[in-house]
This record gives structure tokens, C-alpha cells and sequence, in this order.
């Protein structure tokens, strides 16, 4: 069909009669993987009818008919030469493991993230050992094991260590966390990452300012912060190694042309710790302007379904804090945020509103699909009865529910009643 409606499809794609051609093939192809012209964690299969495929249903999101057929994820056997630290944009210090480099599905790794120094002490690494190294997801070079009886002697273990490798600052860790991080605001480490991370593609995405020039920048004192960034005239980018007139000029101009911001990417390009691109967006699209949030409680931010507490406090605490007050005033002087307009909401159903429970069996859906009729219409379902809920539909064998639904005072329907309300 995807041929036919002028889609490239992959030639492998096939049609089988058995599950067992379907085995012999994913074997295969598990084989030939690394020949590939690209990459792949396995193979999707289809029931090729489109009424079988309804048959089989859905458990949760996954449809029955669709099954992916994953292929055993990669590993390679390498030495750890050593362990480095990395500070990140919001301090976070994080050990990264500098490997013998090794080939693991089909690319070079010579880095692999050790995430973390209880990591280090579950997987018991010290520098020098032989590790199974793999890729998360297939993708992320990780350290999944030590192989300890390849052991010469010569290891070396590693300590926490009690300062920030860039600025020598005394490391913290809060209780409850599991990452040290080093606290002073002006470490050279975090005000790079920071800027780099301010750049990046899913941020201000500035064409042709990488960490290279970022670093020059702030050596010669050009810029302080982000928001310094758009200040930087073609005049000032000529003097930097490598620069010529004609790509200061786009350099300048790139910045430039950034300087109007979607309000989501504006939240991002503030480094709040903990606000990645969901809450961004969620926010944005909750509040609509950067005032609304600005001003908003802790308790207003929390409304948002996927904003927590700590998220919420760290959204709170941020905009409270006065180092952060003047980058945000300094930012805000430089740059405009484009107009957000709310997605439209969708159309409402003959059920918004109204929140259902369904107990024991109904007859011509199971309740998984009832549940999904009610939330196509706008309505809610709850698992629970409780003072909040509008119908309680009662199949054969009715539970506990109805009991308590009665209780409660809660209006009861039938299988028949409520297939009339959704008609
Ligand atoms: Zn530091």
C-alpha cells in the first residue's frame, strides 16, 4: 500500500504466512544487521487484514496485531583507561568512563556516561578494569559490567571527589539526590554548558555558533552571559581566530534573526533546572505568556498535569532568585517572545465533563473499550467511586463498587442506559 501511495518502503518489508518464516527471517536479518546501509533495533510486524487486526485488540496503547521483534542489543568487551569528570549546565557532576575506543554496532565509542558515582559503586569500576561496554536504547554508550577476573592488580579505584574540577569549589549533594553538584553560579564549567545549551537546536538554535567560538567569547570577555550573545556586533567577531569579515557577518546576522523567540524555547533557554522541553511546552501552553509564569505560585504551576513539586519549586525558586532576576531582566531587553497562541482545544463530546466508573461485565464491550468510548466522547474514567462521579455503570457481577456507589448517592445505569447515552 505505501508503494502504491508513492512512499519509500524498505525493500526487506515482506508479507509471511507462518510466525516461524517470521522467526527465520528477524535471525536473519539479526545476522545482517551490521551490513545494513543504516541502523536498527529490530524488525515491526503486522497482521496483514485489517479486520484480524481489529480482533485482536488493544492491552493499554499496544495494539495486539502490531508486535515489534527486537534484536539482542549489542555489547563490546573494552578497557575503562580512565575516569573524567563533567560538570553540567546546572552543576551536575557526572563521571564519563574514556574507553579503549571500540566498535559496538557499527560506530567508534570512546566515551561512555557512568551517570553517576553510585553507578560507579554498583558496577564496582575502577580505572584500568575491562568493562562490557553497550549502548542504551542502542544508542548512548554505557558501561553495563566489570569483568573483575580480568583484574591485573594495577586498578585504581575511584574516589567522590570533594571539589568541582574547573573551579575547586567544595561539592554538595542534597539528601535524596544522587548527583553532586558544584554550587558556585559563576564556575566557568556551568556558564559554558549554560551557553552552549542556550545555542543548542532545541533552544535558541543559533546557526554556526558552536562551542569553540562560545569558549573564545567568553576568554576574551566578549560576553558574560547568554543574553550578551545579541549585543555582539560583525566588529566584534572579526578579531577572533579563524573569523573573516564575511563570516562575522553571518555570525551576527544569525543571532540576530533569533532574536524572536517561541515562548517555549525562551523557558528553555533560561537553564531552569528540571524544566526539559515537555514541561516547557506544557507551560507555555498552560500560561500562555512569560509573565504568567513569572508571577505564578507554587500551587498555580502544580495545576499542570506532569509538573510536580519539585519541578514546581524549582520553577518558583528560580524566578526568585536575584542572580537569576537580572539574566532574566537582561534577556527579556534583548529578545522579544513571539505571540503564543493556545492549540486549540479539542472538540467537545457528548460526555465532557462527566466522569464514569464502570464495574463488572458488560456485554458488547470489554471495559477497557468503554473506557476509551468515554474519554473519544470528553468524559473522564475513574477506577474509584467517589463523590465525584456522574455515572456508575453496573454490568453483570457488579463489584464492591456499586455497593459503594449506592452509599454515595451516585446515579446508576445499565449496559443499556449507557449506550443510549453515547448513542
Ligand atoms: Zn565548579
Amino acid at each position: 500500500i505505501l508503494n502504491s501511495l508513492g512512499f519509500k518502503s524498505d525493500k526487506f518489508s515482506r508479507i509471511f504466512g507462518k510466525s516461524e518464516e517470521i522467526l527465520g527471517f528477524w535471525k536473519r536479518i539479526e545476522k545482517e544487521r551490521e551490513k545494513l546501509p543504516f541502523q536498527i533495533d529490530g524488525l515491526v510486524t503486522a497482521i496483514d487484514d485489517n479486520d484480524l487486526f481489529k480482533k485482536a485488540g488493544v492491552v493499554g496503547k499496544a495494539p495486539r496485531g502490531a508486535i515489534a521483534f527486537k534484536f539482542t542489543p549489542e555489547e563490546a568487551t573494552t578497557i575503562i583507561k580512565d575516569v573524567v569528570l563533567q560538570v553540567g549546565r546546572t552543576g551536575v557532576i557526572t563521571p564519563i568512563a574514556l574507553l579503549n575506543p571500540i566498535k559496538i554496532g557499527g560506530v567508534v565509542v570512546s566515551r561512555a556516561t557512568l551517570h553517576n558515582f553510585d553507578e560507579i559503586q554498583r558496577l564496582g569500576i575502577k580505572a584500568g578494569d575491562t568493562a562490557v561496554v553497550g549502548r542504551a536504547g542502542d544508542v548512548i554508550p554505557e558501561v553495563r559490567k566489570v569483568l573483575k577476573e580480568l583484574r591485573t592488580g594495577k586498578e585504581k579505584s575511584i574516589k567522590i571527589p570533594a571539589q568541582c574540577p574547573v573551579c575547586k569549589t567544595k561539592i554538595v549533594k542534597e539528601p535524596g539526590e544522587t548527583a553532586y553538584r558544584c554550587p558556585n553560579r559563576n564556575c566557568p564549567a556551568i556558564k559554558k554548558e549554560k551557553i552552549y545549551h542556550f545555542v543548542g537546536r532545541a533552544v535558541f538554535d543559533i546557526d554556526g555558533l558552536g562551542p569553540k567560538i562560545i569558549d573564545r567569547l567568553l576568554d576574551q570577555g566578549l560576553i558574560q552571559d547568554a543574553a550578551d550573545l545579541f549585543d555582539l556586533k560583525q566588529g566584534d567577531l572579526i578579531p577572533l581566530p579563524r573569523f573573516a569579515e564575511k563570516s562575522a557577518e553571518n555570525l551576527a546576522a544569525a543571532i540576530q534573526a533569533r532574536k524572536t523567540i517561541e515562548l517555549p524555547r525562551f523557558l528553555m533557554g533560561l537553564g531552569i533546572f528540571r524544566v526539559g522541553f515537555e514541561s516547557a511546552r506544557d507551560l507555555a501552553q498552560h500560561f500562555g505568556n512569560i509573565e504568567a509564569i513569572e508571577k505564578a505560585s507554587i500551587d498555580d504551576l502544580k495545576k499542570i498535569s506532569g509538573i510536580g513539586e519539585k519541578v514546581a519549586k524549582s520553577i518558583y525558586d528560580w524566578f526568585r532568585d536575584e542572580y537569576n532576576k537580572i539574566f532574566f531582566k537582561k534577556l527579556m531587553n534583548r529578545v522579544a517572545i513571539k505571540f503564543y497562541k493556545k492549540p486549540p482545544k479539542k472538540p467537545i463530546g457528548k460526555l465532557a465533563g462527566k466522569k464514569f466508573v464502570i464495574t463488572g461485565i458488560l456485554k458488547r464491550f470489554s471495559r477497557e473499550q468503554a473506557k476509551n468510548k468515554i474519554i473519544e466522547l470528553g468524559g473522564k474514567a475513574s477506577e474509584n467511586a467517589t463523590q465525584d462521579v456522574d455515572y456508575l455503570v453496573a454490568g453483570k457481577e457488579p463489584g464492591g463498587k456499586l455497593e459503594k456507589a449506592k452509599k454515595l448517592g451516585l446515579k446508576i445505569i445499565n449496559e443499556r442506559e449507557f449506550l443510549d447515552l453515547i448513542g
